[in-house]
């Protein structure tokens, strides 16, 4: 019998809430108003403090794996010669914007991108940087780009503070490169405000995902990838944390009320390592559910916010969002953080997704199984498969593997009194 998933109401507002934004987007984009393209965690509160609109490259290929357009995307930049070995969000985004033969705007979410005014890049993976420089020639747009290097296990304190001093100044080189593109004086205000609201939305966020802490979980994590898009659009906004006080209010209130993610009894808690398989969110979810078992915790979703952040230092604090997050860190110390969440989150088995053509997130990633496995003694399962490009993906292949796991995980019998059978 399939297990019965309970919609979260704020997963009916996403697509909405997010188009919203691609509207406004393209709005100030036919009225003149400047675009930029960004990757990563780029300043985007910086941009917007020169009234600068700004497109998250990555979150885009999310919508285009959500919408199952992604491998044709990938095609696309493959018939101009690029390789399918290179990160499949970075082939989508190829054939988004210059694929042959061109998808029509209509083929594309929200009609495409548009043609931006400047590039901004803050490089955490060598793909991301050399196709930003590309397509700076390409488009004959400046390219901005701002250090960010990766605070390895070994570094001390005083590296780690000139690291911290580069890292702003070069923020203070971006904004003196933008007054004079922009012909505008920097809103400091402006940016003080923007990170607080970029603060609030970060704390809220983390509340949100520490919330699957409880037995039942009110969602499952693999739900908690799909509510990170308006982060993406959103960054230091003031609708981010609209959105997220409306979503936490409503896990604050299944949780009151003992109601999980799933009709039926959460009998097995798992954690997802790695990024999301986009095309096949809701698929996992109810081939987990299907067993009683639910993805409460991943350390993905932790890559996005910072509550640390400080308006009243906020090129500071901006750096230390940008450098401290868990997705910039050692392997020692991603180790400990995912042991942390792990022990945090009440896991029962490890679901280590290998995603095929993203080498960076891979990295370390057999390392921090050995490690969980050692300290925890959970049975684990590892599942290939990828971003953006179903072609490395096989439903029969990860279904069998994840039935032989289950029937692991059933042998060590489930968790007592953990259950959600209110029917509702
Ligand atoms: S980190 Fe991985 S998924 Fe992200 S852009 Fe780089 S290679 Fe692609």
């Amino acid at each position: 019998m399939e297990t019965k998933i309970r919609p979260l109401k704020m997963t009916e507002k996403l697509m909405g809430f997010v188009g919203k934004y691609w509207q406004d987007l393209w709005e100030n984009h036919r009225a003149g108003k400047l675009v930029a393209w960004c990757s990563g965690v780029s300043p985007h509160e910086i941009l917007k403090g020169f009234g600068i609109s700004s497109v998250y490259l990555e979150g885009y290929g999310g919508f285009c794996s959500v919408a199952g357009i992604s491998t044709d995307l990938c095609n696309r930049a493959e018939a101009l010669g690029y390789s399918p070995d290179l990160c499949s969000l970075i082939r989508n985004f190829i054939g988004a914007t210059r694929g042959t033969p061109a998808p029509g705007p209509e083929m594309l979410p929200f009609g495409g991108l548009p043609k931006p005014d400047l590039l901004v890049c803050m490089p955490y993976c060598p793909g991301i940087y050399k196709i930003w420089e590309r397509y700076s020639r390409y488009l004959g747009v400046p390219l901005v780009v701002i250090e960010r290097p990766r605070l390895h296990d070994a570094l001390g304190k005083e590296e780690i503070n000139r690291i911290m001093r580069d890292t702003i100044s070069e923020l203070q080189e971006m904004i003196t490169f933008l007054e004079a593109f922009t012909g505008r004086r920097f809103d400091y205000d402006r940016l003080s405000q923007s990170i607080a609201y970029e603060q609030e939305a970060s704390k809220l966020w983390w509340d949100v995902v520490g919330m699957c802490r409880n037995i039942p979980a009110p969602m499952s994590i693999l739900d908690a990838f799909s509510h990170l898009f308006p982060f993406h659009c959103y960054r230091g906004e003031p609708e981010a944390v609209t959105y997220y006080r409306e979503l936490k209010s409503e896990l604050d209130e299944r949780v009151a009320n003992n109601i999980g993610s799933t009709i039926g009894l959460e009998k097995y808690r798992l954690y997802w390592d790695n990024l999301p398989i986009f095309f096949r969110i809701p698929e996992h979810i109810q081939k987990f559910a299907s067993y009683g078992a639910v993805p409460v915790a991943a350390t993905f979703p932790f890559y996005f916010g910072f509550p640390e952040l400080d308006p009243e230092r906020p090129l500071e604090s901006f750096a230390k969002y940008s450098l401290f997050t868990p997705a910039n860190v050692g392997l020692q110390a991603r180790i400990d953080f995912t042991t942390k969440v792990v022990g945090d989150y009440s896991i029962d088995g490890l679901v280590m997704q290998r995603s095929r053509t993203c080498l960076v997130v891979n990295m370390g990633q057999d390392d921090i199984l050995k490690e969980l496995t050692k300290k925890t003694g959970l049975p684990s399962v590892v599942i290939e498969g990828d971003v953006c490009d179903s072609r490395f993906y096989s439903d029969s292949e990860v279904n069998s593997k994840i039935d032989t796991f289950m029937e692991i995980l059933a042998r060590q019998g489930q968790r007592k009194g953990q259950g959600d059978d209110c029917g509702l």
